[in-house]
C-alpha cells in the first residue's frame, strides 16, 4: 500500500554531500497506524492530507513504503553529550526521507524518528515507541505556537509492535519536519578528523542552505560562526522567556539554522527556579533551566573550534583570535535578546535606561516565593487594568511585590502611554497555556496505557492558541496539583 500522490523531492543533502550519510532504508513496520496527522503543515508542505490519511500514508510515515523520489539516509554526526566528546554518532534510528520546497519557497526536510537500525545505530534498537514521540509532537507544536523556531512533527504513527524500554511499550515514529538537520556534531564529526576539504563543503552548503547572504562575504566562514551565533542567542532568551528546559543540550542536538530540535526530557517549568532540573540523568545540573544561555555559548565554541581550519587558512593564531572575538560576544548579544523579550512579556516600550534593573528586580521579587513563571505575567496584565488580587495571591506574601508593582506600573504609563495598551500588548506574548508537565503526563498516559487519544488531541488543540484565553479550558492554565510532585524526564526515548 503506498500513498497516491507524487512528492516532489528535491533532495540536496543526498546530491551534494556524499560521504556525509549511508544510503539506508527503514525497517518493515507489521501495522503501521497513524495516530495524528498534522494536516495544517503537511498543507504547508503541498502535501495532499487526505491522500496521507491512509494505510499508505501510515506506512510512508513509519519509513516502510518510501514514495518516488525519496532518497532515504541516515546522517552521521559528532557530539560532545555531557561535555564529554563522542566521535561517532549519527542517525541511529531516524533517517533523511527528503527534502522539499514549500509553499512559501522554503526547502525542508522529512525526517523520520524510530524507523529502525542504522549504520549509525551502535547498541540502540534503532526504535521509538509512542510516549516520547507523542511528546515531542507536543513540544514542537507547542514551541511553535508560541512562535520559537522549532522542528515541527509532521505525523505520529505506531508500528504494531512491542519495543522493550520501561517495560513493554508500543512502537512509533515520528515523521518530522526541519528546516535541516545540519547539527554543530556535523561539523564536528569531520573537524574531529582533520578532513578539512569535507568541512569546507559543509559550511559552504550551510551557507547556501540558511545563510545565502554570505555567499560573497569576504570571510563567509566567519560569517557564518557570527550568524549561528546570533540564531542562537536569539533562540535561547526565547526559550528562557517561556520557562522551556530543552534538557539535553549536546552539541549534537544544536542546529546550524537556529531551530529548537530533539525534544527528549524536555519540560517547561512551573515555579521560577534557575536551578530547575527535568532529566533523570543530568545529575549536576548541566542542563538546567539557568544554565542554558552558558551552555549555548559553550556549544558555540565547539562549533567556532570546527571552523577555525576555514576561517584563516594560513594562520591559525588569527583564526582563534577572530573566533574568540565572537565567541566573547555571546553574551551580550543573549542579554540583548532576552532584555528585549523581557519588555514585551512586561509590556514596556521605548528605553528607560533602567529597564534592565526593572526586569533583575522582577526576579528578585519572586525569589522564594513559589510563583508560577506563565501566569505571573497574564497577571501582571490584569494589575495593569486593576486587578491586582491575581497578582497578589500568586506570591506567598504580597508584599514581595508591591513595590515592585508601582514601579512598574510608574514605568508602563511612562510618556502618555494607556495601560489598557499595554496590557493588550502584553497579552500578545505572554500565555495562557503551555504544556504544563501533569497535562502532558495525563496525555501521554492515557495514550499509551489505554490507547485513549483523546486527552492528547485536546492538549494539542488547547497548545496550538496558547494566548487566547478559552472557555472550559481552566485547568490546562493552572500549575500542577501539590501531589503531582517533583517531575522528572527521561531519555528513554
Ligand atoms: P539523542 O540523545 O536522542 O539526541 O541521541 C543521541 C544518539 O543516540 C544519536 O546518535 C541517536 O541516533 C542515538 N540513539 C538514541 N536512541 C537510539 C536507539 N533507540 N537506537 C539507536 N540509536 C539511538
Ligand atoms: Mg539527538
Amino acid at each position: 500500500m503506498t500513498i497516491r500522490q507524487t512528492i516532489g523531492f528535491n533532495n540536496s543533502y543526498a546530491a551534494e554531500l556524499e560521504g556525509f550519510y549511508v544510503p539506508w532504508q527503514g525497517d518493515k513496520a507489521p501495522d503501521p497506524v497513524i495516530v495524528h496527522l498534522n494536516t495544517p503543515l503537511a498543507i504547508e508542505l503541498g502535501l495532499d492530507p487526505v491522500d496521507l490519511d491512509s494505510a499508505g500514508g501510515a506506512a510512508f510515515f513509519a519509513g516502510s513504503e518510501l514514495p518516488n523520489g525519496a532518497e532515504p539516509l541516515a546522517q552521521v554526526y559528532a557530539g560532545h553529550q555531557f561535555g564529554g566528546f563522542s566521535q561517532q554518532l549519527g542517525d541511529g534510528r531516524a533517517l533523511l526521507v527528503g527534502e522539499l520546497v514549500d509553499q512559501n519557497g522554503d526547502r525542508r526536510d522529512i525526517h523520520l524518528k524510530g524507523s529502525g537500525r542504522t549504520p549509525f545505530s551502535r547498541g540502540g534498537d534503532g526504535k521509538a515507541v509512542l510516549g516520547p514521540v507523542l511528546r515531542e509532537y507536543l513540544m514542537g507544536e507547542a514551541m511553535h505556537a508560541l512562535g520559537i523556531p522549532t522542528t515541527r512533527a509532521l505525523a505520529a504513527v505506531t508500528t504494531g509492535e512491542q519495543i522493550m524500554r520501561d517495560g513493554l511499550q508500543p512502537g512509533a515514529v515520528l515523521a518530522r519536519v526541519a528546516s535541516s538537520h545540519l547539527r554543530v556534531g556535523t561539523f564536528q564529526f569531520f573537524a574531529a578528523r582533520g578532513e578539512i576539504e569535507k568541512l569546507r563543503k559543509l559550511a559552504d552548503y550551510a551557507i547556501r542552505r540558511h545563510y545565502k547572504d554570505l555567499e560573497n562575504d569576504e570571510n563567509r566562514f566567519l560569517g557564518l560562526l557570527k550568524k549561528i551565533i546570533d540564531r542562537q542567542a536569539a533562540l535561547v532568551a526565547k526559550w528562557m522567556g517561556v520557562g522551556f528546559v530543552h534538557g539535553v543540550m549536546n552539541t549534537d542536538n544544536m542546529t546550524i539554522s537556529g531551530e529548537t530540535i530533539d525534544y527528549g526530557p524536555c519540560a517547561f517549568i512551573d515555579n521560577y527556579d534557575p536551578g530547575a532540573v527535568f532529566s533523570s540523568i543530568d545529575e549536576q545540573g548541566r542542563y538546567s533551566y539557568g544554565n542554558q544561555p552558558a551552555i549555548a555559548q559553550w556549544n558555540l565554541s565547539r562549533f567556532a573550534e570546527t571552523l577555525l581550519p576555514l576561517i584563516d587558512p594560513d594562520d591559525s593564531d588569527n583564526s582563534i583570535r577572530l573566533a574568540t572575538d565572537e565567541i566573547n560576544a555571546f553574551p551580550a548579544a543573549y542579554q540583548q535578546y532576552w532584555l528585549n523579550g523581557m519588555k514585551a512579556k512586561l509590556g514596556l516600550v521605548g528605553d528607560a535606561g533602567a529597564d534592565i534593573e526593572l526586569v533583575n528586580a522582577l526576579y528578585s521579587a519572586m525569589e522564594g516565593q513559589n510563583v508560577d513563571f506563565t501566569q505571573l505575567f497574564r497577571r501582571l496584565a490584569d494589575a495593569a487594568r486593576g486587578h491586582d488580587d491575581g497578582l497578589f495571591a500568586l506570591f506567598n506574601e504580597s508584599s514581595a511585590i508591591e513595590a515592585w508593582l508601582s514601579n512598574w506600573l510608574a514605568r508602563l504609563k511612562r510618556d502618555g502611554q494607556v495601560l489598557e495598551d499595554r496590557a493588550e500588548a502584553m497579552d500578545k506574548v505572554n500565555p495562557v497555556y503551555i504544556a504544563r508537565n501533569h497535562k502532558v503526563e495525563e496525555a501521554l498516559q492515557a495514550a499509551t496505557v489505554q490507547a485513549d487519544f483523546g486527552p492528547f488531541e485536546k492538549l494539542l488543540v488547547v497548545l496550538k492558541k496558547p494566548f487566547e484565553r478559552r472557555d472550559g479550558l481552566r485547568d490546562f492554565e493552572e500549575a500542577a496539583p501539590a501531589e503531582f510532585g517533583r517531575y522528572k524526564t527521561y531519555c528513554g526515548t
